[in-house]
């Protein structure tokens, strides 16, 4: 007889994709309930924080967390589960490497208000109030969570003990998890801390259009709205940029199969370093029709502008656990000590 599992599921900075997709596995979410109890998924089923917060160290045997850290709360809630959860999984592209909410790190949080309080057409603020954590009005003391000048992936804050990624995770990858549940459940045995439920090899390893690859130079980058890919070729010989060589595989190739070029939410194999940086390297050496020597420097700047929005490109899950993973600007985003 299992031992059944008491697990739990956390939403932080994120769509919300990732608390969803659980149910992609849908009937065999009953399976989940056979080897386990769910003590908290908010967004399922009426559970409070306090449901947590009351129980005590290491009393959770399984906590997932999707979504990356923007707030005081969310950071909060990411101690509250770490001190509780005896497995703690990063669920999602978010938590893995910060996702799409990581992107504001090109910004700082005064950007961010400065735009979002300020400046877009549909805001009406004459007094010019940014939001504050605290608030008095007539009915009492009404507190915020503080939103933070950075974004962070869980691993930036607490400890991780397994990483599930993608945006959201693909079904075949939860079901992975799963597994892993059940076999602690049934016999204790985990994986070793710190593996990725995903494959160990890059996304290029299983695109059916691989035979077609041949490192060719790509005369000019071409967006994926701008030509009607062919469904049987590899994209970057289309001049289609793919981050299929940087990617992790196990995705199944979910958008090759649309015909999109991958873009990254699998992130980075596990001897990759920075998935951005190895692909801006890769793609400077191939783009523009001859070599640095054949190319004059308007040639080489347009080559280079050719690519457009190169951090949405090059970083669009990863930027906050990248190598460069903020940017400096107008004497803003100074370091802090
Ligand atoms: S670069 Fe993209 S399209 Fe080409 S083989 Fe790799 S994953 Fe497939
Ligand atoms: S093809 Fe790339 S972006 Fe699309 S699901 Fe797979 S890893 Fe994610």
């Amino acid at each position: 007889m299992a031992d059944k599992k008491k697990i739990v599921m956390n939403w932080a900075s994120a769509c919300g994709g990732c608390d969803v997709s659980l149910l992609d596995i849908e009937e065999k979410i009953f399976s989940v309930l056979d080897i386990a109890d769910i003590l908290y998924w908010p967004v399922a089923m009426d559970f409070k924080r306090q449901d947590v917060l009351t129980l005590g160290p290491g009393s959770i045997d399984i906590g997932l967390f999707n979504g990356a850290v923007r707030t005081s709360e969310q950071l909060e809630d990411a101690l509250m589960l770490r001190e509780r959860c005896k497995v703690l999984i990063a669920y999602g592209a978010c938590a893995c490497f910060g996702g799409i909410p990581g992107l504001a790190n090109v910004s700082d949080r005064a950007g961010i208000f400065e735009v979002a309080y300020h400046e877009t057409p549909s805001t009406v603020n004459p007094e010019g109030v940014n939001p504050q954590t605290v608030c008095r009005v007539p009915e009492g003391e009404v507190t915020l969570p503080e939103f933070f000048d950075t974004v962070y992936a869980l691993n930036q804050v607490v400890r991780v003990d397994y990483y599930l990624p993608g945006c959201p995770p693909t079904e075949e990858r939860i079901l992975d998890a799963v597994n892993i549940i059940a076999a602690y459940a049934h016999s204790g045995e985990l994986p070793p801390p710190g593996t990725v439920i995903a494959s160990q090899k890059a996304l290029c390893d299983e695109c059916s259009r691989v035979s077609t690859r041949t490192g060719a130079r790509i005369a000019r980058i071409n967006r994926p709205h701008e030509i009607i890919a062919d469904p049987g070729l590899c994209f970057l010989e289309q001049g289609v940029l793919c981050m299929g060589p940087f990617t992790r595989g196990g995705c199944g190739g979910t958008c090759i199969s649309a015909n999109m070029p991958c873009r990254g939410c699998f992130g980075p194999t596990e001897k990759m370093l920075d998935p951005g940086a190895e692909a801006l390297s890769a793609f400077g050496s191939i783009v523009g029709p001859g070599g640095e020597d054949a190319l004059t420097i308007p040639e080489m700047k347009a080559a280079v502008n050719s690519i457009k929005d190169p951090v949405g490109t090059f970083y669009r899950f990863t930027l906050p656990t990248a190598i460069i993973n903020r940017t400096l600007k107008d004497g803003r985003n100074k370091v802090k000590k």
